[in-house]
């Protein structure tokens, strides 16, 4: 893509929009940084450091006069006045992947879905650095795409992409896309629109040609169903629980792929357990195996691949109770997948932030799986309604603390105390991880 560098705003100062201010820089932009809130003094220095404009607690619109691009922070809804301000006057407002798209010379493979895209991404990562390639990883982890552009020399990317990176991409176009799954998230930022949602999740195809590779989650009704819409001209492959099908799938315990030669390893052998975990592993084989990673490189990174922070994440055992940290888990379709892979009597900590849940998907497998419910969360009132009649002594709580003292006194030996919200955090907790934190070390303290 041929741009040619003029007046740059960047409108937010964390991770993405620093990377996006550091590439726009180097490559010969007029940058000025805006930012609403205060920009953190590490971000302050770094934009001082390279001579980069930036302004704080609010946007000074005279001098966004002569903009000729903008970058949007993920984070900034689009109906804000300050975005509104440059899609009126038509000048083209982008997200940071665009951004940097249009610097990058390496391949990318881009994974987006409702739930484990950071897990599908680090593991396909993983594979492609064990298998000797130069690799970068970026997107939602780590450091950001366009700074990675700015600063390293990879030939390969692999980029977690959410959905509000995708709404501010359209140049763009990844060889291979990874879609793992659809289930209701971020409605708010969608006009409560499921169809609004599934589109954005589906530009992560835009601009592939035949010699570009899509893969996605089979077992996904809302994925296919929106696929039969859908003239695709890449090449295509599939993973599934269910079913043989072009790509990855399970047979009698089995992880076969099928692209190039077959190869099969038993799904006992994976590095992650539970059942989301075994389609990740087959989703990052099967780009694996698009790339002819050979067979034992494969095998041996989905043996081998440690366990993920807040994600299902083994905590401690104590008197023969397992703490489980599952605080990544804020939508019901996580939470499901983290009940699901219980085998023994759980004592469940829920609650927190609601984004529009219905509990009603989870209540078997919670009748199934759950010994005692402990709600962590300012309004519990929707959680204690749809538990209720099978768990009449729900317990409340206002701190990780309480919440691991009271699971502690609950469980008894050979069974788990489970961290899986299907809420975000914010009513307790600055971020998911901080909530994840205080319970690990609440867990540590006991
Ligand atoms: P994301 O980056 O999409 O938020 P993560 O890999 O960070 O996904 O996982 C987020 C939460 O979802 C964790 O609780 C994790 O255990 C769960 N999870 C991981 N992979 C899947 C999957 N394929 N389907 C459903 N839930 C998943």
């Amino acid at each position: 893509m041929n741009i040619s560098p003029g007046n740059i705003v960047i409108l937010g100062a964390a991770e993405s929009g620093l990377g996006a201010a550091i590439l726009a820089n180097k490559m010969g932009w007029s940058v000025l940084v805006s930012d609403n809130a205060v920009i953190s003094e590490e971000n302050k220095n770094k934009l001082d450091d390279i001579g980069v404009n930036w302004e704080e607690l609010g946007h000074s619109y005279c001098d966004f006069e002569n903009t000729d691009l903008v970058v949007k922070s993920p984070g900034i809804p689009d109906n804000v006045s300050v975005v509104e301000y440059f899609t009126k006057r038509s000048i083209k407002v982008v997200s940071e992947i665009e951004f940097a798209g249009y610097y990058n010379k390496a391949k990318t493979i881009c994974i987006t879905g409702s739930n484990g895209k950071t897990t599908t991404a680090k593991w396909t990562y993983s594979i492609l650095k064990n298998a000797g390639f130069k690799v970068g990883l970026a997107g939602n982890v780590g450091d950001s795409f366009a700074k990675q552009v700015a600063e390293s020399d990879y030939e390969w990317y692999v980029l977690e992409i959410s959905s509000f990176q995708l709404d501010g991409m359209f140049d763009f176009c990844a060889d291979i896309s990874i879609l793992t799954n659809i289930t209701p998230d971020h409605l708010d930022r969608y006009n409560n629109s499921i169809e609004n949602y599934i589109k954005s999740k589906f530009k992560i195809l835009q601009n592939q040609t035949k010699k570009h590779w899509f893969i996605y989650n089979e077992d996904d009704k809302r994925i296919r169903s929106h696929l039969q819409e859908m003239n695709l001209k890449m090449s295509v492959a599939s993973f599934s629980l269910e079913k043989k099908v072009m790509g990855g799938y399970i047979d009698k315990k089995e992880i076969i792929i099928n692209i190039n030669t077959q190869f099969n390893m038993s799904i006992h052998e994976l590095a992650l357990k539970g059942k989301h975990n075994t389609q990740n592993a087959l989703a990052a084989g099967v780009a694996a195996r698009v790339l002819e990673i050979r067979k034992e490189v494969v095998r041996e990174s989905l043996q081998n691949f440690n366990n993920l922070e807040h994600r299902l994440e083994m905590v401690a055992k104590i008197n023969g109770i397992e703490f489980i940290n599952d605080s990544k888990a804020t939508n019901i379709n996580s939470t499901w997948y983290a009940l699901e892979s219980m085998d023994k009597p759980t004592v469940w900590i829920v609650g927190g932030e609601d984004k529009g849940n219905d509990y009603c998907d989870l209540k078997d497998l919670v009748k199934e799986k759950v010994k005692a419910i402990i709600c962590l969360g300012v309004n519990n009132e929707k959680i204690i309604e749809s538990f209720s009649e099978d768990y009449p002594e729900i317990i409340e709580v206002d701190s990780a603390h309480r919440a691991v003292m009271q699971a502690y006194k609950i469980a008894s030996k050979n069974e788990t105390v489970l961290l899986s919200p299907a809420c975000a955090s914010f009513d307790l907790f600055e971020s998911y991880e901080d909530r994840g934190n205080q319970f690990k070390k609440a867990v540590r303290a006991l």
